[in-house]
């Protein structure tokens, strides 16, 4: 059996990997700790659940536009005036099949061998893997927990060549939940004004971020920009809605054309169900992400508090999203089995075995050494998941 060449170079989702593993073990019994995959607990907003009831009582079950529903690209762009300071029109918007096909369709559309795409590290999982699947390359560029895992301008300057076809940023960030202030955010658009190349801005945190944190969009702060930025969000992480798959791109007309091509050869619309219920998310009251913030911000602080207090693990306090990502070199030399624990794989797998939590291994966003422990789940779970973490680094201790 031959698979295509593109193929070889790409890794599988760890993310995905590690909810699977955490599926399996629940399935046989184990009560595990689910701080591997990042996915909202709560429920989505009631508007949500009965706009969908009522689509399929209206009877919406045929194919809509290949870019979504006429109200829904209204509501985005609305949703893009009142929060991202910014005034596209509907022709601008890809509505997808989750974030994450927003930004294949995007890599489709825009990458091809002998392009390099800029992503700072620590980095979602997904971005270099759909660069690689294209046939070009990702560019790795390095930041370090000591500046609060931010690029700096020099940084990025530094990294760009003439082969640079795009920025991929994401902040508040997946997996480190650092945020750029809006001082930091004109520093690199500075950078990016100078070069010739798109900003693709992952705003799929926006609405998390914590300590009244000012977000920017990157649409707002450099409107000159707008013929070469593409903004990414969608349902998944504000309105809880990950698993209705309805993400959005906001591009340059042009691309936005590209896009509608891809589409269309490939998924065609989104669901049509979820698309209604994603207008409903839009247009509906929005006092629940209010409410999931200020969640998310306590369990940010009792998780962050906890795993300072495992002996061997130090985390730093992140601005936004829901992820604590913790230093846990620590823990190495620690026996574990037959070995002694040496990686952040190792890590993860002595907690799943050992402590039943699932968290996901930093080397998987290009950070060895640091582990991902989602926090998107319970105070209570959060304080005896990270117990029980403790019990057993006592136990390895001896
Ligand atoms: N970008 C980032 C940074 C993410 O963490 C995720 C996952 N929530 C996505 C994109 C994809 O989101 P979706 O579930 O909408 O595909
Ligand atoms: N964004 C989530 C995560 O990083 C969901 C998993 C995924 O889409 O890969 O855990």
């Amino acid at each position: 059996m031959k698979l295509a060449a593109r193929l070889h170079a790409v890794q599988p989702s760890v993310t995905l990997a590690m909810s699977a593993r955490a599926a399996e073990l629940r399935q046989s019994g184990t009560d595990v700790f689910a701080f591997g995959v990042g996915e909202p607990d709560f429920e989505p907003p009631d508007a949500v659940l009965d706009a969908a009831r009522e689509a399929i009582g209206k009877g919406v079950s045929k194919y809509t536009a290949v870019t979504g529903i006429a109200p829904l690209k209204a509501a985005i762009c609305d949703h893009a005036r009142r929060k991202k300071g910014f005034s596209p029109v509907p022709e601008q918007v890809t509505v997808t099949v989750g974030a994450k096909h927003a930004l294949f369709n995007l890599a489709i559309a825009l990458f091809e061998p002998g392009d390099e795409v800029l992503i700072p590290s620590p980095f979602w999982v997904s971005y270099p893997e759909q660069v690689r699947m294209m046939g070009a390359e990702p560019v790795i560029v390095p930041t370090r927990e000591e500046d609060g895992w931010r690029m700096s301008g020099a940084a990025l300057a530094a990294a760009v060549t003439p082969r640079t076809k795009a920025l991929i940023l994401c902040t508040p960030s997946n997996p480190t939940g650092a945020a750029y202030t809006p001082a930091e955010l004109r520093a690199l658009l500075e950078v990016v004004r100078a070069g010739d190349y798109w900003l693709i801005a992952d705003e799929i945190y926006a609405e998390l971020s914590y300590d009244g944190a000012s977000i920017r969009s990157v649409a707002e702060l450099a409107p000159d920009l707008l013929d070469r930025t593409v903004i990414v969000d969608g349902g998944s992480t504000t309105y809880a809605m990950t698993g209705w798959r309805i993400g959005w791109a906001i591009s340059p007309r042009p691309l936005a054309k590209a896009l509608d091509t891809v589409q269309g050869q490939s998924t065609t619309n989104p669901s049509a169900i979820a698309q209604h219920a994603a207008l409903a998310a839009l247009t509906g009251p929005q006092e629940a992400i209010s409410r999931m913030r200020d969640a998310f911000q306590a369990r940010r602080d009792v998780m962050v508090a906890e795993l300072n207090a495992v002996p061997g693990v130090r985390c730093r306090v992140p601005e936004g999203a829901f992820y604590a990502f913790a230093d846990c070199r620590g823990l190495y030399g620690l026996p574990w089995g037959e070995k002694r624990i040496a990686s952040d794989e190792d890590v993860a797998f002595f907690l799943l075995e050992k402590a039943h939590v699932a968290a996901v291994p930093g080397g998987a966003f290009g950070a060895p050494g640091y582990v991902r422990f989602s926090y998107a789940t319970s105070e209570e779970r959060i304080r005896a998941g990270v117990a029980s973490m403790r019990q057993a680094v006592a136990a390895a201790r001896g």
